[in-house]
C-alpha cells in the first residue's frame, strides 16, 4: 500500500514534469543566450520531448518467460520426453533497492507489453536527452572559471 502510493506520487511527478517540458519555450531563449543551441540541436531537442509527452504509460522491470523442472524425479518434467512446468511469466523490478518479482499471466502480459516497451524507449530518450543537454552546454561561450 505505501510502495502504491509511493509510486502513484512519483509517477504523478513525471507527469508534470512531461507536462511543463510540452509548455517549455524553445531551450531557455533570453535566460542563457551565451548558450545557443545549434539548429540541429534545437530541432532534436523538440523531437525528443515531443515524443517523451506522447508517450503515455511506462511500466518498469523487465519480463523473463521460463519453463522448468521440478525437484521431484517422479515428476512428469522428469519423463522422456518431459513435460515441463510453465511457462511462467516472471516480472521483475526494484522497489527502494529491493527485487520484486510478480506472475503474470498469459494475457496480463499482452496487455502490459506496450507499457514494458514505453518504458524502455522512456529510458533511452532521457539518456539522449541528457546527451544532448551536455553537448548543448559545451556550446557556452563564457569562459570556464579556474579553480584559484
Ligand atoms: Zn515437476
Amino acid at each position: 500500500m505505501v510502495a502504491a502510493t509511493r509510486a502513484s506520487v512519483k509517477s504523478s511527478a513525471t507527469a508534470f514534469i512531461l507536462w511543463q517540458m510540452t509548455r517549455a519555450e524553445p531551450w531557455i531563449a533570453g535566460k542563457l543566450e551565451e548558450v545557443e543551441p545549434t539548429k540541429r540541436q534545437q530541432a532534436k531537442l523538440e523531437q525528443i520531448t515531443a515524443e517523451l509527452a506522447a508517450l503515455g504509460p511506462c511500466l518498469p522491470g523487465s519480463v523473463v518467460v521460463r519453463t522448468g523442472r521440478c525437484g521431484k524425479a517422479a515428476c512428469s518434467c522428469h519423463h522422456d520426453p518431459p513435460r515441463l512446468h510453465g511457462p511462467f511469466r516472471s516480472w521483475t523490478r526494484k522497489v527502494a533497492g529491493k527485487t520484486v518479482t510478480r506472475l503474470l499471466s498469459e494475457d496480463q502480459l499482452a496487455a502490459y507489453q506496450s507499457l514494458f516497451d514505453n518504458h524502455r524507449r522512456l529510458k533511452t530518450l532521457v539518456h539522449e536527452l541528457e546527451e544532448l543537454s551536455l553537448a548543448i552546454i559545451e556550446r557556452d561561450r563564457r569562459r570556464k572559471p579556474s579553480r584559484r
